[in-house]
């Protein structure tokens, strides 16, 4: 059992609170003493920060997630940078571009995706908070937007797919690359090369729970942040560390990434 951050895990979502109080129970034995609950929309952001509150080893994420721009308003942007000043996260996020979404059925456009995310990239600068990336063949796009915007707090980039040129353009802007579930699937080769070459300090862990299900795991049940050991054990076997060490430095590298480094990595008193 090795100590683990889940770095992008979306906790409040009701079919992980419905397998509380266990969930997180399970999640210490497995050694998943930390989570990051990214935002998705303003609707969500009150259940969130509520639930954040409970345990100082819940760490709060706010944004307007991408996937969902047709139901964001301006006014949720207000509500954003209020959130922000009256409730500290750690990051602004998941924001982001996803090109893989179909935008026709969806009911909006990529430009109007690209507004939500350069408005929100200006909150973070405002907040001097880095953000959490979602992109679906999106890369090159993020990177130059994010070039523009001269946005230089880094963050984390979740999920990653795209080659290592595209990795390392976000870890030179200061991001760390998420991998979770996908890595554990066998036919995923490219991205398993992929996480074997970057170095190790550029690489955090998630589930993306309850999405992103795990190799053999059936589709029709929630993925779980206490799988995020078996993201581990792929890692370990694809690279030459030790898996112990490569607990350790992921660890690091999203404690250090989000500002977290300062706080103590066990409590008890929230189990
Ligand atoms: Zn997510």
């Amino acid at each position: 059992m090795h100590p683990l951050i889940d770095s992008h895990c979306h906790w409040d979502d009701p079919r992980l609170q419905a397998l509380q109080p266990q969930l997180w129970q399970s999640c210490v034995t497995q050694g998943v003493q930390q989570l990051v609950v990214p935002g998705t929309q303003k609707a969500f952001f009150a259940r969130q920060i509520t639930l954040c509150e409970q345990n100082p080893l819940w760490h709060l994420g706010l944004g307007l997630h991408p996937y969902f721009s047709d139901q964001h308003r301006t006014q949720h942007l207000l509500d954003l940078a209020r959130a922000i000043d009256d409730h500290q996260p750690v990051a602004v996020g998941e924001i982001g571009l996803d090109f893989v979404v179909d935008t026709t059925l969806q009911g909006f456009s990529n430009t109007q995706q690209e507004r939500w995310f350069i408005a929100q990239v200006e909150l973070a600068k405002q907040a001097n908070l880095p953000i959490i990336l979602h992109s679906r063949k999106a890369n090159d796009r993020l990177g130059q937007l994010l070039r523009q915007l001269k946005f230089d707090r880094g963050g984390i980039v979740h999920g990653f797919s795209g080659s290592l040129q595209q990795a390392q353009k976000f870890t030179q802007l200061g991001f760390k690359i998420g991998f979770g579930g996908t890595l554990t699937y066998d036919r995923a080769q490219a991205m398993r090369r992929l996480a074997a070459s970057l170095p190790l300090t550029d690489i955090v862990l998630e589930t993306d729970a309850p999405y992103m299900p795990m190799a053999g795991q059936p589709k029709d049940q929630p993925n779980q942040p206490d799988k995020l050991p078996r993201v581990l054990e792929v890692l370990g076997a694809v690279r030459p560390e030790p898996a112990a060490q490569i607990a350790m430095q992921t660890m690091a590298n999203t404690l250090d990434v989000l500002n977290l480094n300062k706080l103590p990595l066990t409590s008890s008193a929230h189990l």
